[in-house]
């Protein structure tokens, strides 16, 4: 069941509606012109690097600030002018969890679901639910002050989950957790994801990557993409760019590569391994080149002992979607002193282009397809 109080408009496609929202602290523009839809139960991640306006752009969607310009409409409740019904639809999880360290778990979570309004013969169900959902019974009598990071973490989950809203805002739900902890509030958080619409922020491509169906990427203050995350994905892990280790003579290797059909570029790296060189290759899009280059070197009678597909980290998309962005001046971004884009990710720009142009409409209703058999749940 999808929360307590019944959507007032069941028939809209969108859970919520971020409209044109800008937000001027002093002379700063932390977020300008921000316009998104969440639909109905999948998990999304909001992706930008640190001060990109991830934490602005959720504090207005959740109502715990307003917004200089713009609406949000949650289950088509707009936070400002219906906070309260808007509010009901939300369980926030602040990027400092507003945590009662003196308090038990347990406690804690009994206070948070009495200021939620919770019905108090629902009290004692809520709390125990969401504990058990969030593996937390075993320290519920802890202080929280002297619980781990990553189970305080699960202890500001739990407290989303009171109310059992329909959607859930984590904000960087594992920044400062150690690589176990980040595994398990993943698992969760997908957990999670079965029964809610969840919306989280991070500034690490592949954390997004592993948990999100879609990916909105926000910089600067603006949002640059917003794609599914297959889509993204394939343009991460495409095979296009390799690091290789060939045994023989590194200029004629080199020549060879670089004439080789199919590669856009080539390059020696520094690193040796033995009698081998290290190469960086880049190939077309949409060529794998992988089968005929073993050929090639298997011919000349040189060795390959190493292939590595290099992925594209979120900071060469950003290069890739910015400079992409820049030169159709949609978003009016200047890159600053003027420098050149490394060479490495040249290729990638087109794949950029092909998200970019994505945007640009054609592909909206490829995307509402996937989508649309599973919006009335
Ligand atoms: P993120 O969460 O993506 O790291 P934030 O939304 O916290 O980014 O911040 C976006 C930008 O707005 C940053 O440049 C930040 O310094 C600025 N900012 C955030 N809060 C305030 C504030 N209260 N006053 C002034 N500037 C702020
Ligand atoms: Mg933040």
């Amino acid at each position: 069941m999808r929360g307590g109080s019944k959507s007032i408009r069941t028939e809209d496609k969108h859970l919520i509606e971020v409209q044109n929202l800008t937000k001027v602290y002093g002379s700063k523009t932390a977020v300008e012109n921000v316009s998104f839809k969440i639909r109905n139960g999948r998990i999304y991640g909001l992706l930008g690097p640190n001060g990109a306006g991830k934490s602005t752009t959720m504090n207005i969607m959740t109502g715990c600030l307003s917004p200089t310009e713009g609406t949000v409409l949650i289950n088509g409740y707009d936070i400002c002018d219906q906070p309260i019904e808007a509010k009901r639809q939300i369980g926030y999880l602040p990027e400092q969890p507003p945590l009662f360290t003196d308090m038990t778990p347990a406690e804690y979570l009994t206070f948070v679901a009495e200021a939620k309004g919770v019905s108090d013969e629902l009290i004692d169900r809520q709390v125990k639910e969401a504990m058990t959902v969030t593996d937390i019974l075993s320290v519920k009598d802890r202080l929280i002050r002297n619980l781990s990071k990553g189970y305080r973490q699960r202890v500001g989950i739990a407290q989303a989950l009171i109310g059992n809203p329909p959607v859930l805002i984590f904000d960087e739900p594992t920044v400062g957790l150690d690589p176990k902890q980040i595994i398990e509030i993943r698992t969760l958080i997908k957990r999670l994801g079965e029964s809610h619409t969840v919306i989280l922020s991070s500034h690490i491509l592949s954390e997004v990557q592993a948990v999100c169906d879609r990916i909105i990427i926000i910089n600067q203050g603006k949002i640059v993409a917003d794609e599914l995350t297959e889509n993204i994905t394939r343009v991460v892990e495409s095979n296009r760019r390799f690091q290789l280790k060939i045994c023989g003579p590194q200029k004629e290797v080199l020549a060879a590569l670089k004439s080789k059909p199919g590669i856009l570029h080539a390059e020696l790296l520094s690193g040796r391994d033995g009698d081998a060189y290290t190469f960086l290759i880049e190939s077309e899009v949409g060529v794998d080149v992988r089968k005929s280059l073993f050929y090639t070197l298997a011919e000349k009678n040189w060795p390959l002992i190493g292939m590595e597909a290099l992925g594209m980290s979120l900071e060469d998309i950003f290069v890739a979607i910015v400079d992409q962005t820049e030169s159709s001046g949609r978003y009016g971004y200047e890159r600053k002193g003027g420098q050149r884009a490394p060479r490495r990710v040249r290729a990638e720009h087109e794949v950029a282009k092909t998200i970019t142009e994505k945007k640009k409409g054609a592909a909206e209703e490829e995307f509402s397809a996937l989508f649309s058999d599973d919006d009335e749940k």
